[in-house]
């Protein structure tokens, strides 16, 4: 998602949040009131009086943090009076009294005023009993977070249902085989009142229709491409077409189409577009971890960036972080300046000491914020200082901002230009990763080498640019068909590599035999004609050796004995004759 997009979706999050706060400020008051009633009943029991300076705090902070300074400063000022009451011991004196109920007086003139609520407040009797620190807003405790930011579905996705009006049926039955390897089903319909019945409470991935379709017409087209449109169905209209003029595009940009193909249709032009509809509808959670010793704030932090969706690691003991950054995988870190053992920012120069972390951005918060400092914090790997108390709207820009360059740069760092993998370096970095992660929790890892069957006379036969396409296609059809978890990489030239999570070696080559299989029968346009290319795969799994440098030459000598075979076909690493050459060549290495 561009970083526009995510800050109006994340503005809009926290306004929701703020208005829930606002909404739910007659409650709060009133457990403030009932608090202080207990307490001057019980002639200013100590535990009493503490609870309700928590609170107090809690509404601080809380009104603060969504950008309310009106209702922040009495619950301030009430706060810190309590915190005197306790610190001198005090006993409850009528001036005592009255300045607390001045100040309780105060802070229900600020919430009305904000709330815009008159009379007797609602929900006199809704008071839960108080939770200790953190005095967090309850709403921001419990809410289920809105599906501001929906996660991506975590295995195998389910076929992508696409609706197809079409006249001519060979190119539908065309979309329906060719679509399919690559995780899209097809319901064909012929007319445009077919398409709408369908549509009428379904919810399809995307619809694409011709818009010559006999009966259709351009106006019933518009009607279900534009969101505004009487029977739109909400999902993106892909128009394909016989014209490829100027005038046919501009009516499909005004129609409300989101592309636009001219046929004879190239499929993987296609599933490049829809592919990229998925990304638009899944965008991945930001992944922010937090270091503070201060569970109150941290929790308050963890609190207003879960609420807009982000994934939230928060670690309270700094000597624990190293342990927790490769289980967490952080986009970004939010380090508090001030730490119980040591500086935030020696903690950054730590992280950014390992080579994996080098790039990872930090946001220091401190409470002593300026120019110099900032400055300073630059020169330590600091992207930005963040001056307490948080400002959530702050700090919600400032994330954002810093994770969409961090994926910026990375994925142009980790990827490979051609395929959109991860590149040869970053995927062994993903099998130390993941294989140690394997044996600390005890877990099945596999790993396959993909090697395509006689890449080469591709090449000779069609040109190099038909040999990158079946590449790409190659690609897609990996990521498509494997599940989320599962890491796919281009290990060089027409050489695949997979890190199978939490899958064992039968199972690892189930899979493979399966996908090899399944993009034998794929089709690839070679410029004018339809080809079909086989890989090779070679699967081992972690059980059977010591190290994840093992499991990489395992694999390849299994590729090696797929190939010798007969190619188009995956061997497991244990299953074959262990060619003769192998107990040299793995020892000698
Ligand atoms: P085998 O079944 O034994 O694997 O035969 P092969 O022809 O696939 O293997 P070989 O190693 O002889 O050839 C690999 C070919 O892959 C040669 C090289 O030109 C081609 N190749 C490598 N990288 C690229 C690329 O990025 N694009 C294209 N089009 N071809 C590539
Ligand atoms: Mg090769
Ligand atoms: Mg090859």
């Amino acid at each position: 998602m561009s970083s526009m997009n995510a800050l109006d979706v994340y503005r809009k999050a926290l306004r929701e949040l703020s208005d829930r706060h606002t909404h739910e400020l007659p409650r709060k008051l009133s457990e403030i009131e009932q608090e202080w009633d207990r307490a001057l009943a019980a002639g200013g029991e100590r535990n009493i009086v503490s609870g309700l300076q928590r609170m107090a705090h809690g509404f601080d902070a809380a009104s603060s943090v969504l950008g309310l300074p009106q209702l922040a400063a009495p619950a301030r000022r009430l706060a810190a009076s309590l915190a005197s009451l306790l610190a001198c011991n005090e006993p409850l004196i009528p001036t005592n009294i009255q300045r607390i109920e001045a100040l309780i007086a105060e802070l229900r003139i600020a919430a009305r005023t904000t709330a815009g609520w008159q009379g007797d407040p609602p929900g006199e009797h809704c008071r839960t009993e108080g939770s200790g620190t953190p005095d967090l807003p309850r709403e921001v405790r419990e809410a289920t977070p809105p599906p501001v930011v929906p996660s991506a579905p975590n295995d195998t996705t389910p076929p992508r249902m696409l609706y197809v009006l079409e006249k001519d049926p060979h190119v539908a039955t065309m979309l329906a085989t060719q679509l399919a390897p690559f995780g899209y089903s097809i319901e064909t319909r012929d007319t445009s009142e077919a398409l709408v019945e369908a549509l009428v409470g379904a919810a399809p991935y995307a619809v694409i229709l011709d818009p010559d379709t006999p009966g259709v017409g351009l106006a019933t087209a518009r009607a279900i491409a534009s969101p505004r449109g009487s029977i739109s169905s909400r999902a993106p209209v892909i128009f394909v077409s016989d014209r490829s003029d100027i005038d046919a595009r501009l009516e499909s940009v005004r129609a409300g189409a989101v592309a636009y193909f001219p046929k004879p249709l190239r499929v993987t032009d296609l599933v490049d577009k829809l592919d990229a509809l998925s990304q638009r509808e899944f965008p991945e959670p930001y992944r922010v971890m937090i270091v503070d010793g201060e569970a109150a704030r941290a929790d308050l932090c963890r609190a207003v960036l879960h609420e807009v969706g982000m994934e939230v690691s928060l670690v309270l003991d700094p000597m624990q972080l190293v342990t927790m950054l490769g289980d967490f995988n952080p986009e970004l870190l939010l380090i508090a300046l001030k730490l119980p053992e040591c500086g935030g920012d020696e903690i950054a120069q730590v992280v950014h000491q390992i080579p994996s972390y080098v790039s990872l951005p930090v946001v220091f918060l401190s409470e002593h914020w300026n120019l110099d400092r900032q400055i300073g914090l630059m020169n330590v790997g600091g992207d930005a200082l963040l001056p307490l108390p948080l400002q959530a709207s702050q700090l919600i820009a400032t994330v954002i901002a810093r994770v969409e360059r961090y994926r910026t740069l990375s994925a142009l760092m980790q990827h490979d230009s051609l395929t959109g993998l991860l590149n040869h370096s970053r995927l062994h970095q993903y099998v130390e990763i993941e294989s140690l992660r394997a044996l600390r929790q005890n877990h099945p890892l596999s790993f396959a080498m993909i090697d395509i069957d006689h890449f080469k006379s591709v090449n000779d036969q069609f040109g190099h640019p038909v040999g990158d396409r079946v590449l790409k296609n190659l690609a897609r059809f990996l990521r498509q068909n494997l599940r989320k978890s599962d890491i796919v990489g281009r290990y060089g030239g027409e050489e695949f590599a997979v890190v199978l999570t939490d899958t064992d070696g039968p199972d690892a080559l189930a899979v493979l035999a399966k996908l090899c299989s399944d993009f034998a029968m794929v089709e690839h346009d070679a410029d004018g004609t339809r080809i079909s290319v086989s890989f090779s795969a070679g699967v081992a799994t972690m059980s059977a050796v010591p190290s994840a440098r093992e499991l990489v030459l395992a694999a390849d000598r299994a590729l090696y004995e797929a190939k010798r075979r007969g190619r188009n076909q995956a061997v497991l690493w244990g299953d074959q004759e262990p060619p003769k050459v192998l107990p040299a060549l793995v020892s000698g290495t």
